[in-house]
């Protein structure tokens, strides 16, 4: 899958050169001149990667790093800022709500691509959501993209397989209909809330052995769905 690369950075010459070169890597590169222009970006259409400028108007990219960190959402994304100084950005990546990673400014193109490159890896390693989960009978492998239920492959489409794999993935926690459209659905909100209760109810259909009468995947009567603690209960 072609990864993104967000650039916040308000030269427009060293946005120009920077997208030429992620560009020529590979790299599907959009741009953001300001902090909180570069935050709606990241919410309209997540990154892969953030390439953070740290002297910005307006919202500074310490400022911006920050909002990211404390997001749900966005905080796994990793950060990598430009700095003209190389004390200043060894204190930022230092910092709890900091950068993964920094470059000093005059970089060379090369250096920042291998670092975008070392961040991405880094981020997938460290993924847990990549790891096998195994819910009673229910087996979701998030690689392969499959589920099986006592030993069986299921077909799941993408969706009710990201749905699957997110209540799977907080076992007890209940989501109203609005955080999953957030969580699951992301940018995608052509369905509504009711929307929802259609694909809980294809998945059910697919892993429950009764499904209207559901183990694991169970209605919260008035607030939303969870997934249920151990598995078989
Ligand atoms: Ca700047």
């Amino acid at each position: 899958m072609v990864k993104k690369i967000l650039i916040v950075e308000d030269e427009s010459d060293l946005i120009k050169l920077l997208k030429y070169n992620l560009e020529k890597e590979g790299f599907r590169v959009s741009y953001a001149t300001d902090g909180s222009i570069a935050l709606a970006e990241v919410r309209r259409d997540p990154p892969d990667v953030v390439i953070l400028d740290l002297m910005l108007p307006g919202l500074d990219g310490l400022e911006v790093c920050r909002q990211l960190r404390r997001s749900d959402k966005f905080s796994r994304i990793p950060v990598l800022m430009l700095s003209a100084r190389s004390e200043e950005a060894d204190r930022i990546v230092g910092l709890e709500l900091g950068a993964d990673d920094y470059v000093t400014k005059p970089f060379s193109m090369r250096e920042v691509v291998a670092r975008v490159r070392a961040l991405l890896r880094r981020n997938e390693q460290a993924g847990p959501q990549k790891s096998k989960l195994q819910r009673g009978d229910i087996m979701i492998d998030p690689m392969a993209h499959s589920v099986m239920v006592s030993g069986r492959t299921v077909e799941l489409s993408a969706l009710e397989f990201r749905l699957l794999h997110h209540l799977a993935s907080h076992p007890g926690m209940v989501f109203s209909r609005d955080q999953l459209l957030d969580s699951v659905w992301g940018n995608d909100r052509t369905v509504t809330p009711r929307s929802v209760d259609v694909y809980i109810r294809r998945v059910r259909e697919k892993i429950e052995n009764q499904p209207q009468q559901p183990i694991y995947v169970q209605t919260v009567h008035g607030v939303g769905y969870r997934f249920a603690v151990n598995g078989d209960e």
